[in-house]
């Protein structure tokens, strides 16, 4: 496209979106006049409604007309909660100065990397990834040094990797435990050893800790909570995935540098201004009501993984490990796709074409990826059996 600024052609994008609009293309064309469905095994966002007390707060914040702008960082009272909220989780000692809440949590990748990365810089990003840290990166003239997560260490990071990779131009290190794609949760003493690092070279840190809650093995280790790095360290975190509100699009950065902060309101002031009011007193409702419907949500997130990782490994020619947080099962199946002479993309459009279920090629999570295949079992237990049965007579019939 010749009318283009010359940067576009370096932005990716997160492939998982264009995979549903052509599956909901195929469904709609080919399979419903066959009265047939697609099953869904591919989401990435909680497969509950929202809870209600959240959805009244924001039906009372229209009612009392908190419809205008709010400042760019977010209402006081929320960026309070958030700091507390943190501080009581991690054991850190955040002010309400040291968050940005944003329109979701992602600006923040958008934001932190604008506000870092020069040309030629290098940011290390364990892989596969959420695409977004990388896609980002390229566009602003960065450079991506992927870290392999490896499936053996159950998708643990290797520090002593890590350290290898660290060169004179890195400037940015991203840790993201619970892990998507690979449901990972990095070890204590892994982060710790990380830590060390970026003290020793400079180094920030992107803690993305979105699915901080979705723990159901281990614990969830903040890389914040160690003396110095809150300085260091840009946490992001937000309501999408907790408490099912992805369409609210409420997220945040936290850092005690002040520096990294005012560039993100900066950011964040040229792009929305604010993040939508009505949201914001959605989420106020979130963090400060019952917490009970997440107990729940989380209880069947740990019920559905054991049920897909048991019905994934009835099946010959894939397995799995069992994921110790997030959402989301990464499946090997190269003995499969060696048996079809076929790539991991091909494999998900036969698994969609011939046995109607929609799930995600590894590569669209960037590197060290082509074996695999990404569920999500955020779907029903029903869907989830219905789904792994057509995927088991699609493997055995080929
Ligand atoms: N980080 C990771 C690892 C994610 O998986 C997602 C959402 N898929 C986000 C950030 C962005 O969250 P939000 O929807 O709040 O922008």
């Amino acid at each position: 496209m010749k009318h283009l600024a010359q940067r576009m052609a370096l932005l990716g994008t997160e492939n998982a979106f264009s995979v549903i609009s052509k599956a909901k293309k195929f469904e709609e064309e080919v399979l419903k006049p066959q009265g047939k469905k697609l099953i869904y095994l591919q989401i990435g966002e909680p497969g509950f409604d929202t809870p209600q007390n959240i959805n009244e707060a924001a039906i009372n914040a229209i009612k009392n007309n908190k419809t205008h702008y709010t400042p760019t960082p977010g209402i006081p009272e929320l960026r309070e909660l958030i700091a507390k909220r943190t501080n009581e989780k991690i054991g850190t000692s955040y002010a309400k100065e040291d968050v940005v809440v944003t329109s979701g949590a992602k600006p923040i990748i958008f934001y932190l990397l604008n506000a870092l990365i020069e040309e030629g810089d290098e940011v290390i990003i364990p892989s596969p990834a959420f695409p977004i840290y990388g896609s980002v990166t390229e566009y602003l003239g960065g450079k991506v040094v992927p870290i392999h997560l490896r499936e053996e260490d159950e998708f643990n990071l290797n520090a002593a990797e890590l350290k290898k990779s660290i060169t004179p131009k890195t400037k940015l290190i991203v840790i993201n435990s619970p892990q998507n794609p690979t449901g990972g949760v990095f070890k204590k003493e892994t982060i710790q050893e990380v830590a060390k690092l970026a003290e020793e070279k400079d180094l920030f840190i992107l803690s993305d800790e979105i699915y901080d809650e979705m723990v159901h093995d281990g614990e969830h280790f903040s890389i914040a909570s160690v003396a110095g790095m809150s300085e260091r360290t840009v946490i992001l975190n937000g309501c999408s995935k907790t408490y099912a509100m992805t369409g609210y699009r409420i997220g945040w950065g936290i850092t005690k540098n002040k520096d990294l902060a005012q560039a993100l309101e900066r950011l964040a002031c040229n792009d929305t201004s604010c993040p939508n009011a009505i949201a914001q007193y959605a989420a106020l409702e979130a963090l400060s009501g019952t917490q009970k419907p997440v107990k729940i949500m989380l209880q069947e997130y740990k019920k559905r993984r054991d049920l897909i990782v048991s019905l994934v490994n009835k099946i010959k020619g894939i397995k799995c490990h069992s994921p110790k947080g997030a959402f989301y099962l990464m499946v090997n199946v190269r003995e499969l796709l060696d048996k079809l002479g076929i790539s991991t993309y091909e494999l998900c459009d036969r698994i969609m074409q011939e046995a109607n279920v929609l799930i995600l090629p590894g590569p669209v999570f960037g590197h060290f990826a082509e074996d695999f295949v990404r569920f999500s079992y955020v779907s029903t237990e029903e869907n989830i059996i219905e789904g792994l049965s057509r995927i088991k007579k699609f493997v055995e019939s080929v």
